[in-house]
């Protein structure tokens, strides 16, 4: 029978993990490592993807089944920090903890494996590659069946800005939709001098970043999170020139499905109105990015149930929701499910900078605590599974 895992084994994984990263969609060797230990176990790993990986361990007793998913992929970051295991590759580095998130799952594989006698019903670990670079990895597995026959569906994330030994979660939305968008304005350049003879791109594009504003603050719902942001504006060549073209970039950044779409609609239809009134051309390029991440409400409930059981009561912080993006959302849109944030800072262990930062690191020992929130929150839905 395997043995139980404890920190000295989640910690040798991670760091090999984390001397070896590779990037989205680039994950060979380490769905390779995670194969070779998965075999050692007896399992049989489900390989339909490039990269990344399934495998499911079937208990003695019938019953639902739970998905687990870490994310493997790193990031194109030079790593800064000077830990004798930091990163052998030059620009690639693990500073977003899914080497973390990785050996948390290897080692909630051994500890089920250890219960196998006495689980009802069946685990199915998902190593999914490409969370960091839409479309992502998460579109990948669902398409390639990982969710067939799931009940539920479980994963955390690494956060620093909580300390080891505290989680935080929130029902219903958690994290952002994020798209991104391009608008380009072609009108008529000429003299400066002479603006009749022109179709000014430089004013007209100016004119439709404030006409944007008014979306957030006049046709969206007050009570619904959206943000509307232009990152870049190019226009124009001299001072003396009026601009033929303009090329502004921006994020959008929502809740909910029916605020998204509204305000994409809305920025297609001002522009183009603008664009119409002023005799101008535009063209909006809109690119959405993965959708906002919501959390079921029972599944929510059963992860903090078992946060206070594994970290005590004081280890639950309540949640509130971030703007930032996640593939697990995807995972969420077909199955019921939750995303956990785990606290890893500890300024002891320098870590103290947030994801994606070049000096991340994580305090290693939040990663048995991951093992037993993971395993805790699975045995409680395998008990008791979502209904519908
Ligand atoms: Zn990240
Ligand atoms: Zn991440």
């Amino acid at each position: 029978m395997p043995q139980h895992v404890d920190l000295e084994e989640l910690r040798s994984w991670r760091r090999h993990l984390h001397q070896h990263p590779e990037l989205s969609f680039e994950e060979h060797e380490t769905t390779a490592y995670i194969e070779g230990y998965l075999r050692s176990l007896g399992l049989e790993p489900v390989r339909k993807t490039e990269t990344g990986l399934w495998a499911d361990i079937q208990g003695a007793h019938p019953g639902p089944t739970v998905a687990i998913r870490a994310d493997i992929d790193a990031l194109p970051i030079e790593e800064q920090t000077d830990l004798p295991f930091r990163s052998q590759k030059p620009g690639v580095m693990h500073a977003c903890g899914h080497d973390g998130h990785t050996s948390i799952l290897m080692g909630v594989a051994r500890e089920f494996l250890a219960r196998r006698q006495d689980l009802k019903g069946r685990i199915r670990l998902l190593f999914q590659p490409a969370e960091e670079t839409p479309p992502g990895g998460a579109q990948l597995l669902i398409q390639a069946g990982a969710l067939e026959g799931v009940d539920a569906v479980i994963g955390l994330h690494l956060i620093p800005a909580f300390p080891t030994g505290k989680a935080s979660i929130v029902a219903g939305p958690m994290m952002a939709a994020s798209d991104r968008f391009v608008l380009e304005v072609v009108g008529k350049g000429g003299h400066g001098a002479s603006p009749h003879e022109t179709v000014d791109a430089l004013a007209i594009a100016a004119q439709m970043v404030t006409a944007a504003q008014q979306v957030v603050s006049r046709q969206v719902d007050p009570l619904e999170p959206a943000v509307v942001t232009f990152g870049t504006f190019h226009a124009g060549s001299n001072f003396n020139i009026i601009a033929q073209e303009a090329r502004l970039t921006g994020t959008v950044r929502t809740f909910s499905e029916g605020t998204r779409q509204l305000i994409e609609g809305s920025l297609e239809r001002i522009f183009q109105g603008m664009a119409q009134a002023y005799g101008a051309k535009v063209r909006l390029d809109y690119r959405r990015g993965y959708p906002a991440l919501v959390n079921h409400p029972y599944v929510t409930d059963v992860f903090i149930e078992a946060v206070k059981e594994i970290l005590g009561p004081e280890g639950y912080i309540p949640g509130r929701p971030v703007m930032g993006g996640e593939d697990f959302a995807y995972y969420l849109q077909q199955k019921p499910g939750a995303f956990l944030f785990l606290g890893c800072g500890n300024p002891a262990e320098g870590a103290i900078y947030p994801n994606h930062h070049p000096s991340f690191t994580i305090d290693e020992k939040a990663l048995p605590l991951g093992v037993d929130v993971l395993v805790r929150t699975a045995e409680k839905l395998l008990a008791h599974p979502p209904r519908g």
